[in-house]
C-alpha cells in the first residue's frame, strides 16, 4: 500500500489464517488496515503441514471431535468454546471451499486422514503437507479482493495508544524504520506464536510474543501461560532449520528409535508412537538423558514404508529433506522436541473480546480456553479460521469510536537488521528458558529463571531498534510464563513438573490468570 493512513476504522496486528478472516468480516462494517512485521507470505498459518480438522465426513460425529478435544484438554478445556469450534469449524470450511480452496481429494470425495488423538479419520489435507499454505493462498485472494482492507507490510507495532481505559490506535514503525501512529475504533491482535522465547522452536525468527507483550503492557490479563506444547519431532542437525516432522508421519506408521536404534515409546505409554504429544516428548527427552550423549537426539524412522506413499502423501518434508541431503525413505532422521505452540495467551471471552475496552484477540495469541491444557493437533488452524471469524463480526459494533492520537511521534527509530546488544540478550533468555523453564520443570530451576530475568530488566528497558523492542516483549513473556508455571503446583497437560507431578484438582482445576505481578487461578 501506498503511506499509511493517520485513521482508519479498525486496525488489525497480524495477516496469519486469524487476522485475515477476521478482516474479511470487518471490511463490510468499515475500513481495514492490516500491518504484519514481515512480508504477508511468511506468518505460521503457512506452516501448517499437519492439516485441519473439521467434521465433515459421513462417517464422522461433532460431539466426537468435541469430545476428543476435551479429552486432550486433560480438564481446563471451556466446553462453551470447543462447542463452537467444532459446530463453525463445519462452516468456515465449507465457505472455504467454496472461496476455492483446493484439499486432497479421492475422485470428487475429501479425503480424511487419521491424526493422533482424534478418533476418526477427520484431518483435511492440502497437496498432502501444504494445507496451512493453501488456506492462506484462498484468504489473501479474498482480501484483496475487498476494497476496504489495505495491507501494509513489514510495519512493526511497538505499542497499543490508550484513552480513557480504551485502546484507541497503535504505534508503529514502518520499513524505512519511521515511527507512525495510526488512530482506530478497535484493534485486534492476531499476531500469531510465541516460540521464540525458546532456544529450540518450530516457529518462525518473527515469533516473537508481541501481541501478549502489547496487551499485557496496555493492562489485558493473560491467561494459561503455563502451557506450551513442545513437539516431539522437529529436525535436529547442526546449521538446518529446525524443521517440523507432522505427527501425521507416526500415523501413518513412522517409528522413534533411540541411539541404539531400539523403539522406545511402549516403555511409556500403551498407544507407543501414537502417545499424546506431551508423554512423547517427555519419553524423547528421558531417553536422550540416559543416553548420556554430548549432544543427544533420537531417530524417527521411516524407512520401513513404501517410498512411493511418503512421497505422495508428504511431498514437502521429502523435498525440504532432499535439500539437506536426506531421503527420508531411507535414511534415519535425527530429532529432538522443541517449543511448538502457546496454549495460553490474551485472555478473551468467546467474541474476542479482552479485558481493556477496544482490544481484541484472535487465534493463537488469544486465550479462549478452547485447548484446556493441551492442544489436540490440527485444531489450531480451525481455531484461528472460527474465532477469526467471531472476532471480526463482534468488533464491528466498535465502528465510529474512534479517538484522534496526538502529533506526529517524535522518537527516531533505527531500523537496521544488526542489533548486537538485543541479539546477545534474546539467545540469553531462550537459553535460560528451554534450561529452565522447559519441557520438564522444577521449582527451583524456575525461581532461578525468574530471578535471573528480573535482573535482566534494566537492559531492555527503552528499545530503540525492531529487535531490541522483540528482546524486550521475549523477555516480559518468558517471565509470564515462568511465574504461572511456578504458580500452577501440579502437572496437567503440556505442564510438567517434577517436583509436583500428579494433578491437584482441588487447587488448580482452574485456568491461570496473571494480573500485574500476580497470578491467580479462576
Ligand atoms: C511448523 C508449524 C506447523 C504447524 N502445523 C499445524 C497444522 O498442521 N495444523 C494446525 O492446526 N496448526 C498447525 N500449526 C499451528 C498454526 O500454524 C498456528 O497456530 C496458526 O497458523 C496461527 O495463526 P495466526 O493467524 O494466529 O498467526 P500467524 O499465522 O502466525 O500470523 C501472525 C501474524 O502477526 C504478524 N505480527 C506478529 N507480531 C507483529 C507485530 N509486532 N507487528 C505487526 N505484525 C505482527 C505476523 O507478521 C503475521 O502476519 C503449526 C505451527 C508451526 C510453527
Amino acid at each position: 500500500m501506498k503511506g499509511l493512513p493517520a485513521e482508519t476504522d479498525f486496525v488489525v496486528i497480524g495477516a496469519g489464517v486469524a487476522g485475515l478472516r477476521a478482516a474479511i468480516e470487518l471490511a463490510a462494517a468499515g475500513r481495514v488496515l492490516v500491518l504484519t512485521k514481515k512480508q504477508i507470505s511468511k506468518p505460521h498459518t503457512e506452516s501448517g503441514e499437519g492439516g485441519l480438522a473439521a467434521v465433515l465426513s459421513d462417517e464422522d460425529e461433532i460431539t466426537l471431535h468435541l469430545q476428543d478435544t476435551i479429552n486432550a484438554g486433560d480438564g481446563l478445556c471451556n466446553p462453551t468454546a470447543v462447542k463452537i469450534l467444532v459446530e463453525e469449524g463445519t462452516q468456515r470450511i465449507e465457505e472455504l471451499i467454496a472461496w476455492a480452496a483446493h484439499n486432497d481429494r479421492g475422485g470428487t470425495r475429501l479425503v480424511f486422514g487419521p491424526e493422533t488423538g482424534h478418533s476418526r479419520g477427520r484431518v483435511l489435507h492440502s497437496q498432502g503437507d501444504s494445507t496451512g499454505t493453501e488456506i492462506l493462498r484462498v484468504l489473501n485472494a479474498k482480501a484483496h479482493a475487498l476494497k476496504h482492507i489495505s495491507i501494509a507490510e513489514s510495519a512493526f507495532t511497538t505499542s497499543l495508544i490508550g484513552h480513557d481505559g480504551r485502546v484507541t490506535g497503535v504505534s508503529l514503525i514502518d520499513e524505512k524504520g519511521n515511527p507512525h501512529e495510526v488512530a482506530c475504533s478497535a484493534v485486534l491482535l492476531a499476531t500469531g506464536a510465541m516460540g521464540q522465547i525458546y532456544r529450540n522452536t518450530t516457529n518462525l525468527e518473527a515469533a516473537t510474543a508481541d501481541g501478549v507483550a502489547l496487551a499485557f503492557r496496555a493492562g489485558a490479563e493473560v491467561s494459561d501461560m503455563e502451557f506450551v506444547q513442545f513437539h516431539p519431532t522437529v529436525l535436529y542437525l547442526k546449521k538446518a532449520p529446525r524443521f517440523l516432522l507432522s505427527e501425521a508421519l507416526r500415523t501413518e506408521g513412522a517409528h522413534l528409535r533411540n541411539i541404539e536404534l531400539d523403539r522406545f515409546l511402549g516403555k511409556y505409554h500403551p498407544l507407543g508412537e501414537l502417545a499424546p504429544r506431551d508423554v512423547v516428548a517427555r519419553a524423547i527427552v528421558h531417553e536422550m538423558e540416559v543416553s548420556r550423549a554430548k549432544d543427544p537426539f533420537v531417530y524417527l524412522d521411516l524407512t520401513h514404508l513404501s517410498p512411493a506413499k511418503v512421497q505422495k502423501r508428504f511431498p514437502r518434508i521429502y523435498a525440504t529433506f532432499m535439500q539437506h541431503n536426506i531421503d527420508i525413505t531411507e535414511d534415519l532422521i535425527p530429532v529432538r522436541p522443541a517449543a511448538h505452540f502457546c496454549i495460553g495467551g490474551v485472555r478473551t471471552d468467546l467474541e474476542g473480546k479482552t479485558s481493556v475496552a477496544g482490544l481484541y484477540a484472535a487465534g493463537e495469541v488469544a486465550a479462549t480456553g478452547v485447548h484446556g491444557a493441551n492442544r489436540l493437533p490440527s485444531n489450531s488452524l480451525l481455531e484461528s479460521l472460527v474465532y477469526g471469524a467471531r472476532t471480526g463480526r463482534a468488533m464491528r459494533e466498535a465502528l465510529g469510536l474512534a479517538a484522534k492520537t496526538g502529533a506526529e511521534p517524535k522518537v527516531a527509530y533505527s531500523n537496521g537488521p544488526v542489533d548486537a546488544g538485543a541479539e546477545g540478550l534474546i539467545r540469553q533468555i531462550q537459553e535460560l528458558m528451554w534450561n529452565d523453564v522447559g519441557i520438564v520443570r522444577t521449582r527451583v530451576a524456575m525461581q532461578k529463571a525468574i530471578k535471573t530475568l528480573e535482573e535482566m530488566k534494566p537492559k531492555l528497558a527503552n528499545p530503540n531498534t525492531r529487535r531490541a523492542h522483540e528482546a524486550a516483549n521475549l523477555h516480559l513473556v518468558g517471565l509470564l510464563v515462568a511465574r504461572s508455571a511456578l504458580a500452577r503446583e501440579e502437572s496437567r497437560g503440556a505442564h510438567y513438573r517434577i517436583d509436583c507431578p500428579a494433578h491437584d484438582d482441588k487447587k488448580f482445576l482452574k485456568h491461570s490468570v496473571v494480573r500485574g505481578e500476580r497470578v491467580v487461578f479462576l
